[in-house]
């Protein structure tokens, strides 16, 4: 067990994803309803102070108006001035002298006339200032307002306005009342909102993070079923085709383990049973002897080019390459071809070949030995006494081509497509006795297609195989 997180370590509930997103989204609600139910009843209340003073001054100089004029203000003089002003709305209105003394008071009980008020307001006008106030408390506006009553820029007295209104402030909570609800319906629809909204991402991821384990544990066929077109579908769609290639590879990998072992393993009991018959077998000649040991020997043969095929292709798999060289393809070509003619002549195969000069390509004379061969080597083989194979080396945009063509029997068309994979053989028993290993083909195909080349196989028109090797061309010459 090597990963950090294993099924059982579910993250603590204030670590996990929909806590998280959860948690966010309340608090950016409650942020915005705070401000919701603030700002406005701030703004509001602040209009409605300032027009209540502006109005209540307006009525105050009206009333200071109608006082101007008169050198001294008594208790008759005020109210035969004030009986003539329209005292609109407004629950009271005082008139002080100078010295704050009252002597007109609209209210109608307990009226002040005669007493000294000291209001704020009242203190202030005295002082030679208009003043006003406004307050909101108890469900209702408070407003005064007060100015003083000049005489050739004497202060001989005040004006006092008061209003009291639960009009304008029954308005106000109504809207305090609306706003408040509607934050409700806000808070529970974003909770249920959310709720949803991160349940369905966790469960999503969680279907990814499951489909993940489970890829680890080692059932490779699991697939993430993740709907829709954002990017946790598409991170699901993305470790599908991952896990496809993970499967392929080691689909590919067991089969290849269990066909190598298959391969090993004939040789193996065929060598068992060659030297279990001479010892079991009393008196046994020596001609026998001779003629087992020499079974055993090829067997053992059989074993080491089985071996030395598979470190090839392991050397190949690993992807460390030697470092690639300009190679002359020519001189490789006339050097195999030398070898097999001996063998070609053995079989009564005609093995023939033509050139092009200047064929160089990139990559080791080892490796380019080694794909001509297996294909010379594959031609020869299949081929019955009497054929004939042709060797082809030239050149064409930017490519050199070798075709290797005999006209045996061909490979079936249904076997075509996987003549390069490891161990296949269309004919198992044919290719044995030849002493194929079954690799020879996957080898050349991985060979060149390291050096970015390709290899393809298909039927001659008049019967046989046709081999065809493209490797990029190397301009300018090779050194062989
Ligand atoms: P082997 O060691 O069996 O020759 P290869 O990988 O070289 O393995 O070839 C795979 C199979 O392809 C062979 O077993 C044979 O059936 C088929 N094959 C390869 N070359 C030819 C050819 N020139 N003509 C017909 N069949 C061929």
């Amino acid at each position: 067990e090597w990963g950090t997180i294993s099924r059982n370590d579910r993250p603590a509930i204030w670590e996990s994803l929909q806590f998280r997103f959860g948690l966010s989204y309340i608090l950016i609600i409650l942020g915005v309803l705070l401000l919701l139910n603030s700002y406005p009843l701030l703004v509001s209340e602040d209009l409605v102070f300032r027009s209540k003073t502006t109005n209540l001054q307006a009525s105050v100089a009206v009333m200071v108006n109608s006082l101007s004029g008169l050198d001294r203000l008594t208790e008759e003089n005020v109210s035969a001035a004030m009986s003539v002003v329209e005292e609109t709305g407004l629950s009271r209105i005082l008139v002080t002298d100078n010295a704050g003394r009252v002597l007109y008071d609209t209210r109608e009980t307990g009226g002040a006339v005669g007493s000294y008020v000291l209001y704020t307001e009242i203190v202030q006008a005295l002082l030679g200032e208009d003043a006003s106030s406004c307050t909101y408390q108890g469900a209702a506006f408070r407003s005064r307002a007060s100015s003083p009553v000049l005489y050739q820029n004497q202060i001989i007295g005040a004006v006092y306005a008061y209003e009291y209104d639960t009009d304008q402030a029954a308005l106000l909570a109504g809207l305090q009342g609306n706003l408040l609800r509607l934050s409700g319906v806000i808070a529970l629809v974003v909770l249920v909102l959310s709720l949803i909204l991160s349940k369905t991402l966790t469960r999503r991821i969680g279907l990814l993070l499951n489909a993940i384990q489970q890829v680890r544990e080692g059932s490779y066929s699991h697939r993430a079923d993740i709907r829709g077109g954002d990017e946790i579908a598409q991170i699901g769609h993305e470790f599908n085709s991952l896990t496809d290639r993970l499967q392929i590879t080691e689909t590919a990998r067991r089969r290849f383990v269990s066909d190598a072992s298959h391969e090993l393993k004939t040789p193996l009991a065929a060598i068992r049973l060659l030297s279990d018959s001479i010892l079991q077998t009393d008196n046994i000649d020596l001609e026998t002897t001779k003629e087992f040991v020499s079974d055993i020997e090829q067997e053992a043969e059989r074993l080491s080019r089985i071996t030395e095929d598979l470190l090839r292709l392991t050397r190949l798999d690993s992807g460390v390459l030697e470092a690639p060289m300009p190679v002359d393809v020519l001189p490789v070509l006339e050097q195999v071809l030398r070898m097999m003619n001996l063998v070609a002549q053995e079989k009564e195969v005609d093995l023939t070949y033509s050139a092009a000069e200047d064929c160089a390509v990139l990559g080791t004379r080892d490796e380019i030995h080694q794909v001509i061969y297996n294909l010379v080597d594959n031609a020869v083989k299949y081929t019955g006494s009497g054929g004939a194979v042709q060797v082809a080396l030239g050149r064409a945009a930017g490519e050199v081509i070798l075709t290797v063509a005999d006209n045996g029997a061909g490979i079936p068309e249904a076997d075509l497509p996987r003549i390069f994979e490891r161990f296949y053989r269309v004919d198992k028993a044919r290719s044995r006795a030849a002493g194929g290993t079954g690799l020879g083909l996957s080898i050349v195909n991985d060979t060149v297609k390291r050096r970015g080349g390709v290899v393809e196989a298909a039927n001659r028109p008049g019967g046989g195989a046709v081999f065809t090797v493209r490797w990029p061309r190397l301009e300018g010459g090779g050194n062989g």
